[in-house]
């Protein structure tokens, strides 16, 4: 024997060290993040083998658009007295209906009026709520920050490009509803359709901006621009000297994964712009948008780990909102599983101030709580920023920086120095969440313009 074998046999022997300070152990079954929906799960709503279900073309043509479609669909299903109450929610929302089949697969037919998925996808008459007087289409001014059509230059060196209008799914709580989506019998929409020539437009403001070096690219979502658009697009940017990073934003790998895995083209132009991106050392990267943990399955994990060793970066927007991701457990479990597969929480969106989706939106109270509650659950890089996109423009904020908040009239004063100097901003929680009183005070315009004045002056008095 060596001499460190002996060592090494001696010190097996001796007593165990004094356990100190030790933290308690963690039940490993409570590590839920690690446990992701695998094998045919779709099977009890699509009755398909998995060849087709996971099939992005599939998927495509099998997507439920418009009431109909869905109708036929939820009448397997779900209970009778919910689908009279989903024909009736369609009737009045602003958004038309569509959803994949790999999310309805993943919904509770047992118990559709609570689930997260269904919440964010199907309308129900009974649970919507009137709009806060103050809520408008386009909250936040994405129009009047155009320079042209599909062209938000809102922050110095950062712009968001809409090269389109279309989706895989329509999200009820669309902050786009003034663009996205088929126009429904409520809403007047703007025409951002795919159009190269459109575009051109685009890449002559951005080249004609040295300060512009970051572009998002979003919609409408980038997972339906074919895969040649992808190419061209993330080209033309590529050879335009000022641009740093660009982002393509779409919201399928939270609502069509199996793209990654059976769609090549899409995925090669993607790669590729990539690795064009990275060899002029500019990041080219994918943000998603995850707001429940039952979104991510193993299809999600497969389709991540394509990317992943593929070099390609995703991150991940998520909006929160009321019954489905409003409590601190379900905020972290969505956390430590959007780390378990590599997507990085980046942000958590205060829902913003979009007409027909009342019942959706939270305090901003309830945003602070919850991120109070999730900061430290996990690493920090993957410990999202919680943010209020400021309505009338004024960009993202961190919810905790308001200048005043009232939480009996939900009035919240925000500033944006470096978007526009010298101006509030005002976010205000849905009336559901105040008081009776004060619900009729909002109904009064002069108790309205006085609940103004007093934030207005106590965030002017914050500030001196
Ligand atoms: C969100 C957004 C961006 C990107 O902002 P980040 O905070 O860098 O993610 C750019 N332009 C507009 C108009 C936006 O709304
Ligand atoms: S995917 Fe994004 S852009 Fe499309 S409807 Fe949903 S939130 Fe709106």
């Amino acid at each position: 024997m060596s001499t460190a074998e002996k060592i090494a046999v001696e010190k097996s022997k001796a007593a165990p060290p004094a356990i100190r300070n030790q933290k308690p152990r963690v039940n490993i079954e409570s590590l839920t993040h690690r446990n992701l929906l695998e094998g045919e799960f779709w099977r009890p709503v699509f009755d398909v083998p998995s060849e087709q279900f996971l099939d992005h073309m599939w998927q495509m043509k099998n997507s439920l658009y418009g009431e109909k479609k869905l109708m036929k669909v939820l009448e397997n299903v779900a209970p009778g007295k919910f689908i009279e109450d989903a024909a009736r929610g369609f009737r009045v929302a602003p958004m038309v209906v569509r959803v994949t089949p790999y999310l309805l697969s993943l919904i509770d037919w047992k118990d559709p009026w609570n689930d997260p998925i269904r919440r964010q996808f199907i309308p129900l008459a009974e649970q919507l709520e009137m709009d806060h007087p103050m809520l408008t289409l386009d909250s936040l001014h994405e129009q009047k920050d155009a320079p042209v059509d599909g062209l938000t230059h809102r922050y110095t060196d950062k712009a968001l490009f809409l090269p389109l209008n279309t989706c895989p799914v329509y999200c009820r709580f669309c902050t786009r509803s003034y663009a996205v989506g088929k126009e429904t019998d409520t809403v007047e929409k703007v025409n951002l359709k795919i159009n190269p020539k459109r575009w051109e437009e685009a890449y002559t403001y951005i080249a004609s901006r040295p300060e512009l070096e970051d572009i998002v690219i979003s919609g409408g979502d980038t997972y339906n621009l074919p895969a040649k658009h992808i190419r061209a697009i993330g080209e033309r940017l590529l050879a335009l000297p000022n641009i740093r990073r660009i982002r393509f934003a779409t919201k399928g790998l939270a609502v069509m994964p199996m793209k990654m895995l059976s769609d090549d083209d899409w995925f090669t132009a993607i790669s590729d712009v990539e690795k064009m991106g990275r060899k002029k050392h500019v990041h080219v990267c994918i943000h998603t948008h995850f707001n429940h943990p039952t979104e991510i399955t193993d299809i999600s994990r497969q389709a991540m780990n394509k990317l992943f060793e593929h070099g390609i970066t995703v991150r991940n927007q998520t909006v929160l909102q009321r019954g489905v991701n409003d409590d601190a457990n379900t905020m972290a479990l969505l956390i430590k599983r959007l780390g378990e597969i590599n997507v990085h929480p980046y942000y958590v969106y205060q829902h913003d101030m979009v007409q027909g989706v009342e019942d959706l939106r939270t305090s901003l109270q309830q945003a602070c709580d919850i991120e109070k509650a999730v900061r430290g659950v996990t690493a920090g890089f993957n410990t999202p920023t919680f943010v209020v996109d400021a309505p009338q423009g004024g960009g993202k904020r961190d919810a905790h920086s308001y200048e005043h908040y009232n939480r009996d009239t939900g009035i919240s004063v925000y500033t944006a120095p470096s978007v526009k100097k010298d101006t509030f901003f005002y976010y205000y929680d849905p009336l559901h969440s105040l008081s009776d009183d004060m619900r009729e005070n909002w109904k009064d315009p002069k108790k309205r313009q006085e609940m103004h004045e007093d934030a207005t002056a106590q965030a002017k008095a914050g500030l001196e």
